[in-house]
């Protein structure tokens, strides 16, 4: 049997041992054809190119990731070294490995080199965003970490520059996967090769300390393990090497010398359960004093990337500080592997605990919506991607979860409704907040409120957990359904004056029948009614009092369409060109914000006693009016409507000479009256331009849209835009 078969072996020995349920012919066909291919090149080591992608086969198949990710070892670099293409490889081994061949291909080619600190983590963004499969990631790490590994056989020049490479995006990322062996291991690695020197250093500091404390590390064990013993908790207690990278950090960070640091000598203990975990804490508290502000509970907060401990310093025996974490066996397992370990869950039937054990991928998702497409993300990921949360506490300590990108709304709310509706503002970490301010994990929300305050309309824009939501538009409803009884308690009366009628004089009886016809079962529904504008005081007054009340006069014939499109006072005007299915006789005007034109899809909203307010299905408020849908009222246009409307276009554009009669001329051509132009130059990232803003009259829909993208065809122009249409 020759080495690499050996090599094989190992592969499929590891992955059977971690998946015994699965096949793993593919795994052998890869590597009859990555051999086939690869036959013949050599690593700079001088051993056969093949062994290079059996070993990151291997470090997949330890990771007990499953078939398509250690198939996609063998082949990671057939279509980047050899004749192979990602057809070839789709047709022998379908879609799903070809598209994984491919993700680690695309990222082989990107040159990091020279990332500063500050572009590093656009670099690691974009390298996740370019990924449609985690999976892709868990082999190019695979791949880092054997190259890393065998780095020894470059230059010296690209040594430096992939060790560089992996400290500044790869160990990052693993990190962010929440891999802390991976990471942990490349970290020191690169570290080995970036600065031999105080890698050499550090690391024969932490082994003498390791063997001058010998005695003490074992004294110290014995004694946690007979303690935990007595109190019956079981335990795993090993003594724990530091990392060499991660102490050249802390002195980095904390500006001490190799002498200052106390805790070099660590032990971990991994226990059966949450409780004792804690139990086993109680027990080291007791035995040796703890060092102040060294305890740290991650196991109630865990990191983002689900990183799960309690963390404590001790004055041990002899007075010797010792670190010590203390965890389960599953949270130890995620410790090491993060996605990996999650990955074995994927496969298997989903646990409550999935919840939890995913949160690292918000990290990612929030990395991915900083990305122009978000949509190339992880189809793998997706499914199992959850809204992400923010944790918060208030100033008393009680943690609040909300969605990301809650505002202090959502948690005045989330603490007590009447704190909601009588919120003025808030601080977050004692300093005031606008009450937009998006939450961040870990702060402390304070909330400011005032008695008799009441919530804003406003605030729906801002609240984004239906909880704050729902308890704001009810506020609103009910407070503006006692506005509407008390406007239409008036637009009565007031009808009644305008008509000669006295209301005094019509019977409570009437009105009521009134009221069930309209099918109000009280005269306060019936006076809201009228408040909201859903029926004219007249029509009441008229079926109440017929004796009282004439016929309404039939609607006078419109006047001609003027000749020129001068402005119209609104109303009368937009009765004409709008109707609402089904209701006649109702007030009707054009919404202001979004200043709808014949063509735009509308919709009506019934406004508090001033009609039917009409906006543009894409205006901007929309979304917020709507939230109540009995005021939303359907509206279409008249179909023949000769008139003209004042329409707002906003052209962003560079800053170029004789654009402007450009525009103008498209404007001319099309027979578009300019009601006022105004251009103004600005400066912004795209560099010099201006603004040029115009009211411009159109016959409809149709013939702005045709104006716009003219406007567009201009070399220049930047952007044409309806102010209020998204
Ligand atoms: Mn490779």
């Amino acid at each position: 049997m020759s080495v690499l078969d050996r090599e094989l072996q190992g592969v499929l020995t590891a992955f059977r041992e971690a998946r015994p349920n699965d096949d793993s012919s593919l795994i052998e066909k890869a590597y009859h054809y990555a051999a086939k291919f690869h036959a013949g090149q050599l690593r700079a080591s001088g051993e056969p190119y093949l062994s290079h992608p059996l070993a990151v086969a291997r470090i997949l198949a330890d990771m007990r990731m499953d078939v398509v990710s250690v198939t996609t070892g063998i082949l990671h670099d057939v279509v980047e070294d050899t004749v192979v293409t990602s057809a070839d490889v789709q047709k022998v081994f379908g879609d799903e490995i070809a598209r994984c061949v491919d993700g680690v291909t695309k990222l082989s080619k990107i040159d990091f080199f020279s990332a500063e600190d500050r572009q590093a983590e656009s670099y690691r963004k974009m390298l996740l965003a370019m990924v449609n499969d985690i999976r892709v990631i868990m082999v190019k790490l695979a791949d880092r970490l054997h190259n890393m590994r065998t780095l020894g056989a470059l230059s010296p020049e690209r040594r430096e520059r992939i060790a560089k490479e992996t400290l500044e995006i790869y160990a990052p990322i693993s990190h962010r996967l929440g891999m802390g062996k991976v990471r942990g291991e490349l970290e020191d690695l690169a570290f080995r090769h970036l600065d031999p020197e105080a890698f050499q250093e550090i690391s024969t500091a932490i082994e003498s300390q390791r063997a001058a404390n010998e005695d003490y590390l074992v004294r110290m064990r014995q004694t946690v393990v007979d303690e935990l013993k007595k109190e019956g908790i079981p335990a795993r207690v090993e003594g724990r090497v530091k990392r060499a990278f991660s102490v050249y950090q802390k002195l980095k960070r904390q500006k001490i010398s190799l002498d200052q640091v106390y805790d070099l000598l660590a032990m971990r203990i991994i226990t059966d359960s949450v409780k004792n975990c804690y139990g086993a804490l109680g027990i080291i508290h007791n035995e040796w004093r703890p060092v102040p502000g060294r305890i740290k509970d991650f196991i109630a907060i865990p990191r983002p990337n689900l990183y799960q401990s309690l963390h404590t310093s001790v004055v041990g025996i002899d007075g010797k500080h010792c670190e010590i974490q203390i965890r389960t066996e599953e949270m130890h397992r995620i410790a090491e592997e993060g996605i990996a370990a999650h990955w074995k869950y994927k496969e298997g039937k989903r646990g409550v605990q999935d919840d939890q054990r995913i949160a690292w991928l918000r990290q990612l998702v929030e990395w991915q919506q900083d990305m122009r497409d978000p949509s190339e993300f992880s189809s793998t990921l997706k499914l199992d991607l959850y809204p992400e949360e923010v944790y918060c506490f208030t100033p008393k300590g009680r943690v609040i979860v909300l969605p990301a990108g809650s505002s202090p709304i959502d948690f005045a709310y989330a603490v007590h409704s009447e704190v909601g509706n009588t919120c003025v503002g808030a601080k977050v970490n004692s300093r005031i907040v606008p009450l937009r301010y998006a939450i961040r994990n870990g702060e402390i929300v304070d909330i400011l409120t005032q008695p008799g305050h009441v919530p804003s309309k406003d605030w729906l824009s801002i609240a984004k957990t239906s909880r704050a939501r729902n308890k704001i538009k009810h506020f609103i409803n009910a407070s503006e359904r006692e506005r509407a009884i008390e406007i239409g308690q008036k637009f009565l009366e007031k009808e009644a004056r305008r008509l000669g009628v006295s209301l005094s004089r019509i019977a409570k009886a009437d009105l009521e029948r009134v009221a069930a016809e309209y099918g109000a079962a009280k005269m306060e529904d019936l006076y809201a009614a009228l408040g909201y504008g859903k029926f004219s005081a007249r029509q009441v007054l008229q079926k109440a009092a017929p004796d009282q009340v004439v016929e309404a006069p039939p609607p006078p014939v419109p006047p001609p369409a003027p000749t020129t499109a001068g402005p119209r006072s609104g109303r009368e005007a937009d009765d004409a060109i709008i109707r609402v299915r089904g209701v006649e006789d109702i007030m009707v005007y054009r919404a202001k914000c979004c200043n709808p034109i014949k063509g735009d899809p509308i919709v009506g909203y019934v406004t508090r006693g001033k009609g039917i307010a009409v906006h543009s299905k894409s205006c901007t408020n929309v979304t917020n009016l709507m939230y109540d849908s009995e005021r939303r009222i359907d509206v279409e246009w008249e179909r023949n409507v000769g008139d003209s409307f004042p329409v707002k276009i906003i052209v962003q554009t560079d800053d170029r000479p004789g654009l402007l009669h450009q525009l103008t001329t498209i404007l001319a051509a099309e027979n578009a009256n300019v009601r006022s132009l105004e251009a103004k130059t600005n400066f912004e990232d795209r560099g010099e331009g201006a603004t040029i803003e115009m009211t411009v009259d159109v016959r409809d829909r149709k013939q702005l849209d045709k104006l716009c993208s003219a406007m567009r065809r201009i070399s220049g122009v930047r952007d044409v835009e309806r102010p209020h249409h998204t």
